[in-house]
């Protein structure tokens, strides 16, 4: 690595950061990714600053009626930590001048993140930065304007120099079309802008399912705005009819990545009908280790030699966090788990590809287990506020905790204080995407590296870790959509492989043979915390994306 004074200055946009529990700008994944990048910028000094959003009430604070439905409440977050740069900028949005308040987060160990706010008195709509993802169409432009447009001008305004801009999902790619305004006014012609602002711009894709890459209008968006004098043409040109931001991304960029390398060939055949657009690489996700990892498991991790001595040691340790998540769970919901009995923690957002009940399909294999005690699981995760398929399957678990009350537990409110509860104290990580479309997942690489095997489908990051039996389990066998005549037929598929390794290996070695359980423990952490630690991906990023 060449030395970080000589490295490019980085300018990474994201819609939100997961820094910390208390600072309620986050959702999830992305945003954990996003924060976990900016800490890791900061621990190993590589030039980069983030631009954000302070977001007035955050995402949805989710909890459960006394139906077990899920419903969604919301607050005016104050935080007295945030620092006020003086500086405000102005976007026009809807004709209106817009001004937006730059603040300065540094608190959590990152890397400078500035974070836009138009919740100001001079504001004729100071709710465009209300709540995260809490709105679609023309106010989902305005919040990506102020990201993208503002947050060009902010930097403009703080004297940040920038060698590359950075837009980690499509949200907001507006701030390439300021810097191609930029640039047009300084004289320079469409194509020259073009040309000068791809040279710029590199651009992190996320989601592999096709609805979940946003568009708009062409119409919308130049009642907005948000087009920066373009014209329709290049509008077109750039996004489609309807725009498609991952599109424009695409095309508005040197270079593109995925987030871990199946994610790469997913994104590859996703995309392989855009002309003109970057190429897509990949670059696995990572974790900030200090946020999310018991330095006592790594340490005992590098210690354990299979010595009784070592494997005490560690059992002792994870026991230790297995007991704070027990207590954790008792104070939440009442419930008291049994720390003898094998754990299994999963958490996600509630969509249906993820599958959060599957364990649950056929009652005959999985009751008796959860009757007898011999398995507990623990969920954690939210539904988007607007998605009344992912509220079903909140309610869906939240029914069935009510039928097994000693045996399954629901957290209600996902955030990073559950996620890193959850990770820390679970026995095994279990996680049953519909193959291929997670994207990579974080919260297996937590829980992998406090000594928790996941026991998981070999998508997102696991195909690159995963060695079955040693330091973990893959089940399903890498079969995906495709391999199938319909979804159903999958979920059977790998329905029946989650049970045979559940029932013919974890739970078996779990109760059985206590000692190839700690050593399956010791290989989870030791093959995956400096591969997966947030150092490897941000080496990556500066070599295959940043560095010309
Ligand atoms: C780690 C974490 C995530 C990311 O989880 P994946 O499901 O693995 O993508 C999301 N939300 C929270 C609160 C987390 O702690």
């Amino acid at each position: 690595m060449t030395e970080a004074k000589n490295l490019p200055k980085v300018a990474y946009f994201c819609m939100e950061y997961a820094l910390d529990t208390k600072l309620k700008i986050y959702s999830g994944g992305l945003g954990v990714l996003a924060g976990d990048y900016l800490k890791g910028a900061k621990d190993y000094g590589f030039p980069m600053v983030g631009i954000g959003i302070k977001w007035k009430q955050g995402y949805t604070d989710q909890k459960i009626d006394e139906d077990g439905r899920p419903y969604d409440t919301y607050k005016n977050y104050q935080y007295d930590f945030l620092k006020d740069t003086g500086v405000k900028v102005t976007v026009k949005i809807r004709q209106r001048d817009i001004v937006c308040k730059v603040w300065l987060v540094d608190e959590f160990g990152n890397a400078p993140i500035y974070l836009l706010d138009t919740d100001l008195p001079e504001n004729s709509d100071p709710w465009i930065t209300g709540q995260l993802y809490g709105w679609f169409g023309e106010e989902r432009i305005a919040q990506e304007m102020v990201l993208g447009i503002g947050g060009v001008k902010a930097l403009r305004a703080l004297g940040i120099e920038v060698d590359v801009y950075h837009f980690n999902e499509g949200h907001a790619l507006f701030a390439g079309f300021e810097l191609l305004r930029e640039k047009m006014e300084k004289g320079m012609t469409y194509e020259e802008a073009l040309a000068a602002t791809r040279d710029e711009v590199v651009f992190t894709t996320h989601t592999p399912i096709v609805e979940g890459n946003e568009s708009h209008t062409i119409d919308r968006l130049l009642y907005m705005g948000a087009n920066c004098g373009l014209t329709i043409e290049q509008l077109v040109e750039l996004g489609g009819s309807p725009f498609n931001m991952t599109v424009g991304a695409l095309r508005l960029s040197r270079i593109t990545n995925a987030v871990a390398q199946l994610h790469g060939e997913t994104a590859n055949k996703m995309w392989a009908g855009v002309d003109n657009r970057s190429d897509i690489i990949a670059i696995t996700n990572a974790i900030h280790r200090p946020t999310w990892v018991d330095s006592t498991m790594l340490e005992l991790g590098e210690k354990y030699d299979g010595s009784e001595e070592s494997k005490k040691a560690l059992w002792d340790a994870h026991m230790k966090n297995k007991k704070a998540l027990i207590d954790f769970v008792y104070e939440r919901n009442g419930v008291k788990l049994d720390a003898d009995k094998l754990l299994i923690g999963f958490s996600r957002r509630a969509a249906p590809y993820k599958r959060s009940n599957l364990i649950f399909t056929k009652p005959e294999v999985i009751a008796p287990l959860l009757k007898e005690g011999k398995l507990q699981i623990v969920f954690s995760g939210k539904a988007h506020p607007l998605d009344d398929t992912g509220k079903k399957i909140v309610e869906n678990i939240v029914k069935i905790s009510k039928e097994y009350p000693n045996a399954v537990v629901f957290l209600e409110n996902y955030d990073m204080t559950i996620g890193k509860m959850l990770t820390n104290g679970a026995d095994v990580w279990l996680n049953n995407p519909r193959r291929p479309k997670e994207a990579s997942g974080t919260s297996g690489m937590k829980a992998a590296m406090n000594g928790a095997p996941n026991l998981s489908i070999l998508d997102g990051w696991w195909p690159e870790a995963c060695n079955h039996g040693v330091n973990g389990w893959q089940f399903g066998d890498g079969k995906s959509v495709d391999d199938f005549a319909t979804e159903a037929e999958l979920d059977a598929h790998d329905l029946e492989g989650l049970y045979k390794v559940l029932l013919n290996e974890v739970i078996p070695t779990y109760y059985n043979d206590r000692d190839k359980w700690i050593e399956i423990m010791a290989n989870s952490i030791n093959s995956i915390k400096e591969y997966f630690g947030v150092k490897r991906m941000l080496d990556e990023y500066y070599e295959k994306m940043y560095i010309k």
